[in-house]
């Protein structure tokens, strides 16, 4: 039974039954929705077609809409990722490390794109993104303090002052150190407001 982790396998009572059709040996999977309805196959056969056949498309159990080759809810869910935290923690990636306006989570088509990948996916407002942003940033400062604090070598600081299109002043800290050997730079963007 090496190698049979192809999702229709989950379909049938394993193991198979052996039965022998003139002189063949032969394995004969029993579906386990209605288990008088059979697929058989000879032993030193691996393909799955005519066990998918029956799995996907013409077992009774299944509904039209599985028969049309769509995935159910279920498996749609059991094939995705999503969890909201998951999806709140990506958008405060996206806003804060990319660069990208907080306002792409009011547009219709955008919701429209989460909303083909999971069906009850929670949008979240652009306050509860401020809200996360500043929590992920509280949890991330703790972090970088310690890490500086934790190195051992001298640090050396570097300002990098420029002004963003939007023209709002933009301080940019650079520190550079070293450690195992190597040359390390961490950069911080810190706003101020002149
Ligand atoms: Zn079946």
């Amino acid at each position: 039974m090496k190698g049979w982790d192809a999702p229709c396998y989950a379909h049938f009572k394993l193991p198979p039954t052996i039965v022998v059709e003139q002189g063949i040996v032969k394995y004969r999977f029993y579906c386990l929705v209605h288990p008088d309805r059979y697929v058989t196959r000879a032993r030193h056969d691996d393909a799955t077609s005519n066990l998918r056949r029956h799995a996907f498309k013409e077992c009774p159990s299944l509904n039209e809409h599985q028969k049309s080759g769509q995935l159910t809810v279920a498996e749609f869910a059991r094939g995705s990722t999503y969890s909201s935290a998951r999806l709140r923690l990506k958008h405060v990636q996206w806003f804060a490390v990319n660069h990208r306006p907080m306002n792409l989570t009011k547009d219709d088509a955008y919701q429209d794109i989460l909303r083909m990948f999971h069906a009850g996916v929670e949008i979240m407002s652009n306050q509860t993104a401020t809200r996360d942003i500043l929590d992920v940033f509280k949890i991330t400062q703790a972090i970088v303090k310690k890490k500086l604090q934790n190195i051992p070598t001298r640090k050396h600081l570097a300002l990098d002052g420029w002004s963003s299109p939007n023209v709002m002043s933009i301080l940019g800290i650079i520190l550079t150190y070293v450690e195992d050997g190597q040359v390390k730079t961490l950069t911080l963007d810190a706003v101020r407001y002149v």
